[in-house]
């Protein structure tokens, strides 16, 4: 019959926005032929290349798998695609201050616990997920800074997520999360951004900035690194949600989700 009047069914449900793709995978060898059906004895319509990422919407029996390539559907080998995303990566979560250091302290509040205490819902989260995280503390300690750099190193990370929270005078508010140039610029202003967006929407904060800036943490380790400042305890509307029951779990689940989309990406 004329494909021209015939639909796949999956296309319907692609386009009503029902199809969701089940991974996305990077491509691992230098070609990788793309096939009009799951064999190879289909025609080629087209290749990828090491490095491009492909949605996968379906696996076949065998090894091939349901693509799109050029807006059309399309089928490719599975076995030079790896999973993108963040199971399997060593992530370092460091809550930041600790013990004698409290960090800042402003309407009741003070950040060596809010960074704890998110940072310990991070890690469950990422967990969960697969990811292998280290922690720079896990209770009330203090770590100094090249302390918490050398357990990155140490470790072999591929991110290094900070966790703070800030204070100034009580007009500044907002969310703002920094990165460094001095390694990874590239990575780690895309982690920073990916974060920041996920705290404005998931936690409320105002929008501040994202910006390259040489605080110690982040400019000395190699790694993809990004230090986010969650809110300012010293601005009232900041704290105030800071203080809501839930905002820990509001606030850990913002940096798991930054984290997760920076490694969809
Ligand atoms: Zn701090």
């Amino acid at each position: 019959v004329h494909s021209n009047y015939v639909v796949r069914a999956d296309d319907v449900q692609a386009d009503t926005g029902k199809a969701d793709p089940i991974y996305t995978g990077k491509v691992t060898s230098s070609k990788l032929l793309v096939r009009s059906g799951p064999a190879s004895s289909y025609d080629k319509v087209g290749s990828f290349s090491r490095g491009d990422t492909v949605k996968v919407y379906e696996e076949t029996n065998g090894s091939w798998v349901l693509v799109k390539y050029k807006g059309e559907w399309a089928y490719t080998h599975s076995g030079y695609l790896e999973e993108a995303g963040m199971s399997g990566k060593t992530i370092v979560i460091d809550p930041g201050h600790g013990d004698h250091d409290p960090g800042a302290q402003a309407n009741g509040l003070v950040e060596k616990t809010i960074n704890l205490q998110v940072g310990l819902r991070v890690e469950k989260l990422l967990k969960d997920a697969g990811v292998n995280v280290v922690m720079t503390r896990r209770n009330d300690t203090f770590v100094t800074l090249s302390g918490r750099v050398s357990i990155a190193e140490r470790a072999n990370a591929d991110s290094f997520v900070s966790i703070h929270a800030n204070a100034a005078s009580p007009a500044a508010e907002g969310a703002e999360t920094f990165y460094n140039s001095n390694y990874q610029a590239r990575e780690s202003r895309k982690l920073a951004a990916a974060i920041q967006n996920r705290l404005v929407k998931d936690t409320g904060m105002k929008y501040r900035r994202v910006a390259d800036e040489r605080f110690y943490v982040i400019r000395n380790t190699t790694m993809p690194s990004t230090l986010i400042e969650l809110g300012f305890l010293t601005n009232r509307g900041d704290a105030n949600r800071m203080r809501q029951s839930g905002y820990y779990d509001k606030a850990a689940r913002a940096v798991y989700n930054g984290i997760k989309d920076y490694y969809s990406e």
